[in-house]
């Protein structure tokens, strides 16, 4: 962490509590599921798996490995130009246990597979099928990667039968070479969302800018006003926090208020969604915000 910059108390975590938590807690030790609420100490985790205020539990998911070829200066995820072949019993596998565990919302996700003809999209896109085969009313968002720009992968996916397709777009422009793996960039990540939302009528879009990392206020709305255009239904807004002394320090810790701002300043230009404040992150209560949208 930059020694100037101190970590404020609205960081701080809050236990985890709540009966919905606890009885999706005890299904996953039974099923042995990891998700990457667990492995990553999610602080959102007691808001998510209870469901909040309309009792929409939401998990999220890895598939693919826990080995990247890309290496993104804010992530802890180890990386490896040659990751193990993924599994190919993984998306039957994911899919039973599930749909036989007490989720109404699963976020799947992965890392990058620049090794893998089509990125992973078919891998994703079987998992879907499998899960929706299983339990046709369990909602499923994917957060997935660039695909490097290949736009028949993303396709695939779009039309597996995902409700929400999520990329993240992590930065405004300038930041992107600092920030990201050199393979990813702002507009391949525009264009991956562009052609997302164009590939299927009504298909709800969605990604993620995590803030603190030096970007400035004009910045932030150039990138936001960037999103709208290409009609992106659902953004996310969080502090970003860094993982280890080696990852890009901390710039900046917003303070609440200015994550409202941005809330407010979102759903004006159009966004049907923003979910901003310092603890946010691209898969917060992603249940709840995505009924949310469908309903306004
Ligand atoms: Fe982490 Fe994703 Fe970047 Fe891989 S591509 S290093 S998983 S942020
Ligand atoms: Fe899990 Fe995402 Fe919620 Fe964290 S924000 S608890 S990773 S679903």
């Amino acid at each position: 962490r930059d020694p100037n910059v101190k970590k404020p108390a609205w960081l701080r975590q809050k236990a985890p509590q709540g009966e919905r938590f606890q009885e999706v807690k005890e299904s996953l030790t039974r099923l042995k599921l990891n998700t990457v609420c667990e492995e990553a100490q999610c602080p959102n985790i007691g808001e998510c798996w209870n469901g909040g205020g309309d009792g929409i539990a939401t998990a999220t998911i890895m598939v693919l490995g826990d080995t990247c070829t890309r290496g993104c200066r804010f992530c802890a995820v180890k990386t490896s130009r040659n990751p193990a072949p993924p599994d190919p019993m993984e998306p039957e596998n994911t899919a039973k246990a599930i749909t036989s565990w007490g989720v109404d919302y699963i976020v799947i996700t992965s890392v990058d597979r620049d090794d893998l003809p089509d990125g992973g999209s078919g891998h994703f896109a079987q998992t879907v099928k499998a899960m929706k085969r299983l339990k046709p009313d369990i909602m499923i968002e994917c957060l997935t990667s660039d695909f490097r720009g290949d736009l028949e992968a993303v396709d695939s996916l779009v039309h597996s039968g995902l409700d929400v397709f999520a990329h993240n777009v992590e930065t405004v422009k300038r930041l992107q070479r600092l920030v990201r793996d050199p393979r990813a960039g702002y507009e391949q990540s525009m264009l991956v969302l562009k052609h997302a939302k164009m590939s299927k009528p009504g298909m709800i879009t969605k990604t993620s800018i995590m803030l603190g990392l030096g970007e400035t206020d004009e910045e932030i709305k150039e990138t936001m006003d960037d999103l709208r255009a290409i009609d992106v239904d659902i953004l996310t807004l969080g502090q970003y926090l860094q993982p280890t002394p080696l990852h890009l320090t901390v710039k900046e810790y917003v303070t609440p208020e200015k994550f409202e701002f941005w809330k407010t300043y979102g759903e004006s230009i159009g966004f049907r969604y923003v979910a901003s404040g310092p603890l946010v992150r691209s898969s917060y209560r992603a249940g709840e915000l995505f009924v949310k949208t469908m309903v306004k």
